[in-house]
């Protein structure tokens, strides 16, 4: 029996307004508690409060 690993993601977004890219890894979970609509997931620059769109792609590891 193996156990089953959850798969991890990654989470790129690019800031529209300052160009400054961001880059996180997330599990499946943190993902569905962090962002309920997978659609229209966006997140705030850290740098100029923009709000960017996320692109998610999921990674074996
Ligand atoms: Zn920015």
């Amino acid at each position: 029996m193996t156990e089953k690993e959850t798969k991890k993601h990654r989470i790129s977004g690019i800031c529209p307004q300052c160009g400054c890219s961001h880059l996180s890894t997330m599990t499946e979970e943190e993902i569905k508690e962090k962002f309920p609509d997978l659609e229209n997931a966006t997140m705030e620059c850290s740098e100029c409060l923009a709000s960017m769109e996320l692109g998610f792609e999921e990674i074996d590891e």
